[in-house]
């Protein structure tokens, strides 16, 4: 009983409860307030491309991207804005565009209403929205578009981009303090005061609080942690999360999800991007299957059917399983936003596919449904668990293509109009 007590109390641990921010309708998509933690991601085509924005929105949107950024960087990207909402809106997809605007965002909406009324969002960089006495007259003239429209905006902070006037001021102000901060200290002070301040401004100007989201990226991780945890010490605004620079592949994996982790941990963040550098040629919806993988591992939201995997061995000396493990998820991902519609709670489906009789019958048995595939110089059988009990033994060559079908059977059965998940 002492033995097992310890464990119990660390497990019960858990997260911590979300911090309350002032929720903000982003064209119909809840940020924060008791909202979950929204998935958002950013296009990487000309937006003066129509077809190719319209198709890359499409395809974020697909793959569970609640909201999509795009560049409106000139005149062109800022007329193309409504045809491509019109686009889309007659493709059925339904989701809310941000503009991301830097330099000459004030102009640009000002120049292009459409633009300003198709738009679900505005980012305003605090950075770079204008230099010396500019700055605070273009910031003004955006945040007061928004007002017109009736849209959020989002205050931005990068520190590649960090408002210079606002870091000189507070590097000299610590230089001739009694115990100065050291640079990185002064850095991270700097970008919580531009976004802090920022709102200040807005909310001066007029805009309200429910209508301003705040980000501050940067590209450490521990500089990210730092930031966030003060930024939402300091205010109750919506928080975007989002590690900048984070890098190609497994480093901005590891990168934002090591960061981001730890602030939703300590319930910090209302909606994330996570910014990876796609390969050339790479899938740009990359970034927000990592995102749904992070808030789905970490237990704040289900989005596709989980599929546990052992990692193979020595035992394992085929790649069947690991052909067959990549097919299910694969397949299961593919038919989501169909099945999303089609099979109401599928996202909580539990898949095993597992290598040898080890732990192959042990794991499939705790899931909905799994699979131990024979190890080497094993029986070539395949025995198949559904709700914990053995419901077949697969044979042969066509072993793989048996057990999907069986997946999908069991998907249609359960989670199906007339199913039992739709009589609970
Ligand atoms: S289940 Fe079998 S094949 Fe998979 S890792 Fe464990 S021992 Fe290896």
């Amino acid at each position: 009983m002492n033995a097992i007590a310890p464990i119990q109390k660390a497990a019960g641990q858990g997260p911590a409860p979300r911090r309350q921010s002032v929720g903000v309708d982003v064209g119909g998509v809840l940020v924060g307030g008791s909202a979950p933690v929204v998935v958002q991601s950013m296009t990487n085509t000309d937006t003066a491309d129509i077809d190719a924005t319209v198709a890359q929105v499409a395809a974020l949107h697909r793959a569970g991207s609640e909201i999509v950024r795009i560049t409106v960087d000139r005149d062109e990207s800022a007329a193309a804005v409504p045809r491509i909402r019109d686009r889309l809106a007659r493709l059925g997809v339904d989701v809310p565009l941000v503009g991301d605007f830097h330099y000459i965002g004030h102009k640009l909406l000002a120049d292009h209403p459409a633009c300003a009324e198709a738009l679900a969002k505005y980012r305003i960089n605090p950075g770079n929205v204008g230099f010396k006495e500019k700055k605070d007259r273009q910031f003004a003239a955006i945040v007061e578009t928004a007002i017109r429209h009736d849209k959020p905006v989002r205050i931005g902070v990068n520190w590649g981009s960090l408002d210079q006037d606002l870091l000189t001021r507070l590097m000299d102000e610590n230089q001739n303090a009694g115990s100065p901060l050291t640079a990185v200290e002064v850095m991270r002070e700097a970008i919580v005061q531009s976004a802090l301040l920022s709102a200040e401004l807005a909310e001066e100007i007029g805009l309200p609080r429910n209508r301003i989201i705040l980000s501050a990226k940067v590209s450490q991780v521990q500089d990210l942690i730092a930031v966030y945890a003060e930024l939402a010490r300091r205010s109750d605004h919506a928080l975007h999360l989002g590690l900048t620079e984070a890098g190609m592949g497994t480093k901005g994996i590891v990168a934002s999800s090591a960061a981001m982790g730890i602030l939703l941990q300590q319930g910090i963040g209302d909606t994330i991007r996570i910014s990876l550098t796609p390969e050339p040629g790479g899938d740009r919806t990359r970034e927000v299957q990592v995102a749904q993988e992070l808030l789905q591992t970490m237990g704040f939201r289900q989005f596709v059917p989980i599929v546990a995997a052992c990692p193979g061995c020595g035992r394992t000396t085929s790649t069947v399983f690991q052909e067959l493990a990549q097919a299910i998820q694969d397949d299961l991902r593919r038919n989501m936003p169909v099945w999303r519609e089609k099979y109401p709670g599928v996202e909580e489906l539990k898949v095993a596919v597992m290598g040898c009789i080890v732990n192959g019958p042990g794991e499939s048995k705790h899931a909905d449904i799994g699979i131990s595939l024979p190890g080497t110089g094993e029986t070539p059988t395949a025995p198949v668990f559904v709700d914990g009990r053995k419901a077949a033994t697969l044979r042969g060559p066509a072993i793989a293509a048996e057990f999907q079908q069986m997946v999908a059977d069991y998907i249609e059965q359960r989670f199906g109009a007339g199913g039992r998940h739709a009589a609970e």
